[in-house]
Order: C-alpha cells, then sequence, then structure tokens
C-alpha cells in the first residue's frame, strides 16, 4: 500500500527524520490560515502518482492570499486521473542542492539496498534512463542489518561535508529501522534537501508497504484497499486475484501458473496484457459470469481472453458463464476462448453455438488475441 506524502513524512518524523513544518488542509480556507501562520509556503497535492510537480501539483505561494487561490484551483483538480482532496500546506524552504536517497527491497537479490544520488529532484525512472552512473547502490545484509558504513558512503556520494555525517547517519538509519518496522517495500526521500544554512530535510516522502503485514499495523488496515481501481476493489469483492497492468488484451484464467504463461505467450507474440483476472479452482458459472462482465467492460481492453485449463473447474461451466455474461451486458468486444480439458466437448459446443471460437492450442488463442488487439 502507497501512503500519500503526508503520511511518510509524519512517519518519517516520528523517526527523527527532518520534515519541513506544515499541515494537511482539505478547504482554501484552511490553506490561507496556515500560510498565515507560516509565511511564504509551498501547496503540495496529495496525490499517490508521482511527477506532481511537473504536473503543476506542487506551488508556492507568498501570502496567505495566494495560498487561498491556489488552494481553490488544486482542490478542484485532477493530477494524472487521480482527484486532489487535500493538500499539504508547508513552510517554503531554502534549498542549496535536491539529493535522492532511498531504501528498497531488491528482490533478485534478496536484501534491502540504498540508491543513493546526488541529482535528487527528478523522477528515479528519468535518472536511471539518463544518468545510469549517477545512482549509487548499498546494499544490505539483512544478517547484520544497519552499519553505519552506509551514512560515510551516503556522504560521499552526495558530496556532503563530514560536519554532516551524525544528520545522514540519522537519516538513513531511521529509514532502516522504518524499512523493517513496517515490512517497508520502500522508503524514498526525493527530494532530500541540503539547505541553504546546511541542514539535512526531506522535502518530498514516499513509503510502500507490503499489504501482506498491514495487519501489523491495525491503523493502517483500516486504510487496505483505497488505492486500487474500481476494477481491483469490484475483482476483490467477488474474490478473484486481479492485477491492472497497462496493454489492451484482457486475460481471464484459471490458476496462477496458467495466468503466467498466458501473460508471458502474450508478449512473447507481441501483445500487452491490459489486466489479468483468476478465476481460480473449481469456478462455477456464476462466478464466471461476473468475472466475464467485468472483464469486458474495462475501458482500455479491446479484447478479452479466455485461457482455461479445465481440472475441477469445468468447462461447460465456464461456458455457461460466458454465454449469460454476453446476454446480460452483450459481446462489446471479441471473446477469445482456449479451453482444455474437463468437459471440453460441452463447453465448446456451448461456445460455438453462441459463435464464439474456442482454441485448444494457448498459442494459436493469443496470436488471435494481439492480432485482434491492434486493429
Ligand atoms: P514530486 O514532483 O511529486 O516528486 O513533488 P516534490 O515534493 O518532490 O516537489 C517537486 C519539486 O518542487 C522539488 O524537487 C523542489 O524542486 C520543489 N520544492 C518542493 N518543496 C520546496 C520547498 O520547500 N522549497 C523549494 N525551494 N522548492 C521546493
Ligand atoms: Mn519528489
Amino acid at each position: 500500500m502507497k501512503l500519500y506524502e503526508y503520511e511518510s513524512k509524519e512517519i518519517a518524523s516520528r523517526y527523527g527524520i527532518l520534515v519541513p513544518r506544515g499541515r494537511v488542509v482539505v478547504s482554501p480556507s484552511e490553506a490561507y490560515s496556515v500560510a498565515r501562520e507560516l509565511g511564504v509556503v509551498v501547496l503540495k497535492a496529495q496525490v499517490l502518482v508521482g511527477g506532481r510537480g511537473l504536473a503543476g501539483g506542487v506551488r508556492i505561494a507568498e501570502s496567505p492570499e495566494e495560498a487561498y487561490n491556489i488552494a481553490e484551483k488544486l482542490l478542484s483538480t485532477s493530477i494524472r486521473g487521480e482527484r486532489v482532496e487535500k493538500l499539504l500546506v508547508e513552510e517554503k524552504v531554502c534549498i542549496s542542492r535536491e539529493l535522492y536517497l532511498s531504501l528498497i527491497v531488491d528482490r533478485a537479490a534478496r536484501r534491502p539496498v540504498y540508491l543513493i544520488s546526488e541529482m535528487g529532484g527528478v523522477e528515479i525512472e528519468e535518472l536511471a534512463k539518463k544518468y545510469p552512473e549517477k545512482i549509487h547502490r548499498v546494499y544490505v545484509d539483512p544478517g547484520i542489518g544497519y552499519t553505519d558504513y552506509i551514512a560515510r558512503v551516503s556522504l560521499q556520494v552526495l558530496k556532503l561535508p563530514w560536519t554532516l555525517l551524525q544528520d545522514i547517519a540519522n537519516t538513513t538509519r531511521a529509514m532502516y529501522k522504518i524499512m523493517v518496522d513496517y515490512d517497508a517495500e520502500l522508503v524514498e526521500f526525493n527530494p532530500l534537501a541540503l539547505t541553504c544554512d546546511n541542514r539535512l530535510i526531506a522535502l518530498d516522502a514516499k513509503i510502500i508497504i507490503d499489504d501482506n503485514s498491514l495487519y501489523k499495523h491495525p491503523e493502517l488496515q483500516r486504510l487496505y484497499g483505497r488505492d486500487l481501481s474500481e476494477y481491483e476493489k469490484r475483482a476483490r469483492e467477488l474474490g478473484f486475484s486481479y492485477v491492472e497492468l497497462d496493454g489492451d488484451i484482457g486475460v481471464i484464467s484459471n490458476g496462477a501458473g496458467l495466468t503466467m504463461a498466458t501473460m508471458d505467450s502474450i508478449l512473447y507474440y507481441g501483445g500487452k496484457p491490459a489486466n489479468f483476472l483468476d478465476i481460480g479452482g473449481g469456478a462455477h458459472r456464476e462466478s464466471v459470469r461476473e468475472a466475464v462482465k467485468l472483464m469486458l467492460t474495462h475501458p482500455r481492453s479491446r479484447v478479452l481472453l479466455i485461457n482455461i485449463f479445465g481440472g475441477i473447474t469445468r468447462c461447460d461451466e465456464v461456458a455457461i458463464g460466458i454465454i449469460e455474461a454476453i446476454r446480460e451486458i452483450g459481446l462489446i468486444k471479441p471473446i477469445i476462448v482456449r479451453m482444455l480439458g474437463t468437459n471440453e466437448e460441452e463447453g465448446r459446443r456451448i461456445l460455438r453455438e453462441q459463435g464464439i471460437e474456442v482454441y485448444s492450442e494457448m498459442d494459436d488463442a493469443v496470436k488471435v488475441a494481439v492480432e485482434l488487439s491492434k486493429r
């Protein structure tokens, strides 16, 4: 689960990391009064998408009146499709350099790694593309945990004066503690600013917590699911595993293995999955119907590929579910079915009767789906 900037900063601050003074507001008049208290302020749209600065979601106000006006505008807009409901109003900090510092879990290396760069302020993905050599990595042995060596490397990579060793150590140590305490997948400060008076302050903060550990933090578990799309929420209510992707082929499959193989095959044949939904084992017609309805109405997908291996799942049940869904909402986009296994003959017959082609080979079905997605 992604935390908002203000939530991430609240945690960071509790762990001793310096953050700008500020408050979260939901109305222009609140922004006005915070500005009156803090002077020149920065108003920051609280959305979970990155790059708010470039999208106009980070604005400086010189006076309370200006803060009022900017807040009014920001609170009535969306940033990259996400409605702005809250603003963080903070004192404007005088910065001399913008640095990048994060701690992530490197799954392949099976350990946390600090990413450190003196070129903060730009998105790390961008930086990684343009100047990969500008990102320094320090791996941490989880059996050993945090050591002060990390602070000394950070200091050097960030070209900070030795007088800041204690400050950078406090920051890097706190980041590690946050990662462990919250089972965080990411703790990021971008920028971590070096102020005009030589202090380190987290100007932006982002923490992502592993959903599987939310039960340890009841205050966060209550928020579980708030960052999901409507589709993800609906799929979850229906009891399916659903994942949103960015292509244009919708995929329904059964079982994690077959679903992953379907993704691979789509990519192999030059297509891009829009999402995938795993109906699980032994799905009945009702749940297949709901799954198909959900997936047919997905706005980005242009074709729906259904790949079923019938074991405990019966192909005829799946076929009936598909037909029922089409009866309810219409065949609003092409459906390609591949099915094999239990009651396959009956399933095929039901679908063909309604004019839906059924393939036995996954490759054949995928090729057709990819082709249709490009028309
Ligand atoms: P993001 O674009 O969503 O990552 O939003 P950030 O919180 O990182 O802000 C974007 C940029 O706004 C930063 O890189 C800074 O250049 C600038 N900015 C944000 N807060 C301040 C501030 O207090 N003082 C100054 N001078 N610049 C700021
Ligand atoms: Mn940022």
